[in-house]
């Protein structure tokens, strides 16, 4: 993509209401425009980053035999009715009349279209477990929608619902979207704490929200220090469900277990929340299933959910510096930025449009600045927006057929020859 092409609305100034540091940034750098209060539209650089965001999700869910669906945002309040959640849930629910008075709104989640949807076609237990999942528009009515994407009304999420015959068989079913949103975040360079959250009259212990460190985190965690020292391969539910870690409403100083150093406090952004509810749904709206001793049961569920716009934010909570964002590579919106310092230039324009050409031939995603600006704006711009990679060139590089390579994470600068820069590019 060529920058002069890009529609790229960078700020200078941002709104004095944007207090969080990656609302800041989003804005400053062209991700988002807001179109009304907590609701954004995802302009082309922010769009890149959640599709990429998106696709590590669900690729996540896939390998765990999750299977992706796209269910309505509006919906029948008829169903809501059936669960008894049309009037409990509050003024969240955007409710909306069609032309004919009939009750609708606009999805906050997705419980009871699911469970309508499974009971409608499954009917033997040789069908389960199935977990099927979206990602799709929700909308809620927050009281205090703030921080940009972050808490929004209308926003991204991964919805996922299973539906198993029996206790054991839900916990098997728990355990492994738990240990699959581990890996799903650890590709993102995020470090998520899975903290035990409430599960109200369902009881039991099978309720988590996964938090990420961040001091702007509307939560505030207790947790083990273990966690923080834990190797990949001990990062399993067995192991971590043993270690603690509880929000500040659960935490009780007197009855907790980790003293001294070793109980630790941060900030959270929650990202994730995976929830166990038993037939909670499932007796609401009939669905059952024929066992194996031909009885009917009443298939055993729960929810699984990742903020996908929250997400964007909550890497850039972890990820940014004084000059802008620093992308971590699976999520970048682009692999390299691609700086023309000479534009106009012929034997740089050259050079620099072969480059570019030849990148793109190797399915390398290349953001060339060759826009008529001064060198201190191409700069500041490619390291707002946090590529993590930037290639330099100017009347140096002619003259010495040397590429300028710039790390953006580390600042590190690297002159490369052209068949280094393309082994170094390939390796990074
Ligand atoms: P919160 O406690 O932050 O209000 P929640 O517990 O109401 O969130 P869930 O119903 O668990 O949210 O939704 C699943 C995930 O969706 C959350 O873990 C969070 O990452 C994301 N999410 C929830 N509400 C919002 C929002 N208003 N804006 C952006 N993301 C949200
Ligand atoms: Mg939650």
């Amino acid at each position: 993509m060529k920058l002069s092409q890009f529609f790229l609305p960078t700020l200078k100034e941002v709104p004095a209401d944007a207090q969080v540091i990656s609302h800041r940034l989003m804005l400053r750098a062209g991700m988002i425009h807001q179109t009304s209060a907590g609701i954004y539209a995802w302009l082309p650089l922010g769009y890149r980053v959640l599709k990429k965001i998106e696709d590590i999700v669900s690729r996540e869910q896939d390998i765990i035999g999750c299977q992706k669906v796209i269910l309505p945002t509006l919906q029948s309040a008829d169903l809501w009715r059936k669960s008894g959640r049309y009037d409990g849930y509050g003024k969240e629910m955007l409710r909306i009349k069609d032309r004919h008075e009939r009750d609708l709104l606009y999805s906050p989640t997705a419980e009871e279209v699911i469970t309508d949807i499974f009971q409608s076609h499954i009917k033997s237990y040789k069908q389960l477990p199935q977990v099927l999942y979206q990602i799709h528009w929700k909308f809620r009515d927050e009281i205090r929608p703030r921080f940009g994407v972050m808490r929004g009304r209308e926003f991204l999420m991964k919805d996922g619902y299973s539906f198993d015959l029996d206790y054991n068989a839900a916990k098997q079913t728990y355990e492994r979207i738990y240990e699959s949103y581990l890996r799903t975040f650890k590709e993102m360079d995020l470090t998520a704490i899975p903290v035990k959250a409430d599960t109200g009259p369902i009881g039991g212990d099978l309720s988590h929200e996964f938090h990420v460190m961040a001091p702007t985190g509307e939560s505030t965690i207790y947790y083990d220090a273990a966690f923080e020292t834990l190797p990949d391969a001990a990062r399993t539910f067995a192991t971590m469900s043993n270690l603690y870690a509880a929000a500040e409403e659960m935490h009780d100083v007197a009855q907790c277990p980790i003293k001294g150093e070793q109980l630790k406090s941060s900030k959270g952004i929650e990202i994730g929340h995976i929830f166990y509810f038993g037939t909670k749904y499932s007796k609401a709206l009939g669905a059952e299933v024929m066992g194996p001793d031909g009885k009917q049961m009443t298939v055993e569920m729960g929810s699984y959910g990742i903020g996908v716009g929250r997400l964007v934010a909550a890497i850039i909570e972890a990820h940014h510096d004084d000059a802008g964002i620093l992308w971590p590579k699976s999520v970048a919106p682009f692999d390299i930025g691609l700086l023309n310092l000479k534009q106009g230039d012929a034997a740089v324009d050259a050079l620099a449009e072969d480059l570019y050409t030849t990148l793109r031939s190797m399915n390398v995603d290349v953001l060339y600045d060759e826009r008529d600006e001064r060198a201190g704006t191409k700069f500041a711009d490619m390291d707002l927006i946090g590529l993590p990679l930037q290639v330099i060139i100017g009347a140096k590089t002619i003259k010495e057929g040397l590429f300028e390579v710039k790390i953006r994470k580390s600042g590190e600068r690297k002159m490369l020859s052209k068949e280094e820069l393309f082994n170094f590019i390939k390796a990074n």
